[in-house]
Formats: C-alpha cells, sequence, structure tokens
C-alpha cells in the first residue's frame, strides 16, 4: 500500500474516533479578544493569565533587542549563540525564584526533554504522576530510566513505588516528577507532603511550575512560593515562558552544579540555536511587570475573575485559573465546543491523547484581562446549557 494511502486510512480513523485535529487560525488577536471565521470571539482558552501577552513593554523590550543583536541568534548558546538578553533573563529567573541559577531553552517542551534524561540514565528511576504534561513524559522516556506511574496526587502510591525503588536500586538516582499546577484539571499536587516523602527517601524533585508562575506566590514565582519552600525543598524547577510571562521559551531553575550539568548534558539545549534575542528580552521584561506592583495588581484581577467564575458556577475550590468541564466523549465535546463558539466563546475541546479517552471536556482559563461582565456573561450562558442537558 502506498504512504498516501496508508495516511489517509490513518486519517479516516482519527476522524471516525472523533480525534481528528485542524488548524483553524485566529485572524486578529488583542488580549481576549480574538477574531475568527469573521467572528468576534471572546476568548476563555489562552494560558496567557495575566495578559502579558500583549502588554507594550514586551513588544518595546523585543524591539530594542532586536536592533541591537538582530534577529536570529545565529548558533547554539555554546557555540556563539549566547548573548546579553539570555545571561540578562536568565539572572532574573534565578533571583525570582530564589535559586543559585537558571538556564533557558526554546521553550517548555524542549526544557522537560532536554532536563530528565540530563538528570536520569538506564541505571536510573522515574517517578511519574499520572497526569503530568506530554513533555516530561517524552523527558522520562528518553532518559532510558526505569519508569513508574502514580495515580494522580496519590501520595500512598507514590510511597510505594519510592519502597519499591529504594529496595531494588538503592544506589541510583530516584526523580519524582510532578507540576505545580495541572495542565488540564487546574488542580494543584501537594508539594508540601511530596516534598516530605522526597527527602524520606533521599529522592529528588522535578516539579515544572509552567502554569503556576505568574499566578500563585506572592511575587507569582509559583507554589514553591507560596509554601515558602523556595530553593530548598525542590531541586528541579522547570517552566516556560511563554504562559504568564507572555513571551516563548522555557527554564530549569535550581543550583549552580544542576545547570553546569544540563549545560553539559541537555541535547535539547546543546543542539539547538539559540532563542532569537528579542523573545529573551520579551520574556526577562515580562517576568519583571510580574515582580512588581503592577503584577502583583495583575494578579490581583485574575484571582478576583478566577473567583467569580466560580462563584457563578458554583463550584469550589478555586486552585488556579483553569477550569475543566468534563463531558466524557469526544463527539459531545466537539459540539458543546462549536455551541459556545456560536455564542461567541472560544475554549476548544480537549481531547485524547491530550486527556483520558472518554475524559473529554471543555477547558476554559481565565485571564486578568477579562471584564466582570464578561465572566458573568459566560457564567450567564454555562448555565443555560446546563439546564438544556439535564
Ligand atoms: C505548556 C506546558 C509545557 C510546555 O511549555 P511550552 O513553552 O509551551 O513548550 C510544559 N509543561 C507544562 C505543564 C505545560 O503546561
Amino acid at each position: 500500500m502506498s504512504l498516501e494511502r496508508q495516511l489517509a486510512i490513518d486519517l479516516e480513523k482519527l476522524r471516525a474516533e472523533d480525534l481528528f485535529r485542524s488548524l483553524r487560525p485566529l485572524q486578529a488577536k488583542r488580549d481576549v479578544h480574538i477574531r475568527k471565521e469573521g467572528r468576534q470571539l471572546l476568548n476563555f482558552s489562552a494560558n496567557d493569565y495575566l495578559g502579558l501577552a500583549s502588554h507594550p513593554k514586551l513588544l518595546e523590550s523585543a524591539l530594542k533587542a532586536g536592533q541591537l543583536y538582530g534577529f536570529g541568534s545565529g548558533a547554539s548558546r555554546l557555540i556563539c549563540g549566547s548573548l546579553p538578553p539570555h545571561e540578562e533573563l536568565e539572572v532574573e529567573i534565578a533571583s525570582w525564584k530564589n535559586c543559585e541559577a537558571a538556564l533557558c531553552f526554546s521553550s517548555g517542551y524542549a526544557a522537560a526533554i532536554g532536563a530528565l534524561p540530563a538528570l536520569a540514565g538506564a541505571e536510573d528511576v522515574i517517578i511519574l504522576d499520572k497526569l503530568v504534561h506530554a513533555s516530561l513524559v517524552d523527558g522520562a522516556r528518553f532518559s532510558g530510566a526505569h519508569l513508574r506511574v502514580f495515580p494522580h496526587n496519590d501520595l500512598e502510591r507514590l510511597r510505594s513505588h519510592l519502597i519499591w525503588a529504594r529496595k531494588k536500586f538503592p544506589r541510583q538516582r530516584v526523580l519524582i516528577v510532578t507540576e505545580s499546577v495541572f495542565s488540564m484539571d487546574g488542580d494543584r499536587c501537594p508539594l508540601k507532603e511530596i516534598i516530605a516523602l522526597k527527602n524520606d527517601f533521599g529522592a529528588v524533585l522535578v516539579l515544572d511550575e509552567a502554569h503556576a508562575i505568574g499566578v500563585i506566590g506572592k511575587t507569582g514565582a509559583g507554589l514553591t512560593e507560596e509554601i515558602a519552600c523556595n530553593g530548598g525543598g525542590v531541586e528541579v524547577q522547570i517552566g516556560t515562558l511563554s504562559k504568564a510571562v507572555g513571551a516563548s521559551g522555557g527554564y530549569v531553575c535550581g543550583n549552580r552544579n544542576l545547570i553546569d550539568v544540563l549545560i553539559n548534558r541537555s541535547r535539547s539545549f546543546i543542539f539547538s540555536t539559540a532563542p532569537p534575542p528579542c523573545i529573551a528580552a520579551a520574556a526577562l521584561a515580562g517576568i519583571q511587570i510580574i515582580r512588581t506592583a503592577e503584577g502583583a495588581r495583575l494578579r490581583n484581577q485574575l484571582w478576583n475573575n478566577i473567583h467569580l467564575f466560580f462563584r457563578n458556577l458554583n463550584i469550589s475550590p478555586a486552585e488556579s485559573p483553569i477550569v475543566p468541564w468534563i463531558i466524557g466523549s469526544e463527539a459531545a465535546a466537539l459540539e458543546t465546543a462549536r455551541c459556545l463558539e456560536n455564542e461567541g466563546y472560544l475554549a476548544p475541546a480537549i481531547r485524547y491523547p491530550t486527556v483520558a479517552k472518554g475524559r473529554a471536556r471543555i477547558r476554559f482559563t481565565l485571564s486578568a484581562a477579562h471584564m466582570t461582565d464578561e465572566i458573568e456573561q459566560l457564567g450567564r450562558c454555562l448555565f443555560q446549557f446546563r439546564h438544556k442537558v439535564a
């Protein structure tokens, strides 16, 4: 059979299972206001939690860096691509996260697939929460380590994996991998308890703060800041510069030796061109805003919006700006998303393999850029939807 024919069969199978995906580009975007297929929509699906992606300071900083250094970096960081905006960004991340050092990558995905194989090999053990992001799963697989998965936030099962790992591999490194805020469920990990378990078993904690930075903590430095374990309790912190920070890229932070090992061993860092300096400069500007009074005001606005949305829907508790509406069947989730779009809201259906089969959902995300009446409007719309369904 020709490749063409095989691919057609693959695609047909996806369509039959309601798992086919296609790109439907927006025509315009300005904070939460977007234009798609000729219609004005309110965006309830971005990860731009503070609205910084449209902030003039980010654009200004990017332009300035572009004028100084040009657009492309020209090479990897280790060849000749390391420029002042990269260094300044890393110093800023380390200071913000209260760590000795940081290293930036071209995306959060690249950070995860670069870090895990640099830290664990075939003799080691990686234990992951069942719901961690695909980038961490891929990173763990690339490492070739022995993998174990514990049910979401299940501390007892995590403990039994740790007991197993310590018995079977007494001298090897054991990594626990989890997230501060889970990207498709919006709940948090029990960080204090996980740190305690990790310490009991002499394991290492890798924490992805992708959806927590900018959103949680006094200066928006994430769940590590909120539970006051900055630097101390979490050896490896991963994050992205493409969500609340409003730019693009990823980072890993921790002690200096960790960062030096990553510079020497992370393949997605070594064998990839340095992020454009203007993007690093925009990320730096984003973090600087997050750390100031303006950032605190935006964070406050975001949490007011989150609480308002939760009150309107009569649900609790609000742990993050991510609100999943679990529908179940892929077809029904697609239909719901279509109805929402007819009503003027963009909140797409999230399906397998992003979430488990039969756990399809609408994933709403809130932003500081939403207006009170926009959230109330959506609340009323959803209330009617629920009545129709019930
Ligand atoms: C979005 C996300 C990433 C990937 O970050 P990018 O910068 O978009 O590549 C990694 N981990 C988690 C938990 C995420 O939600």
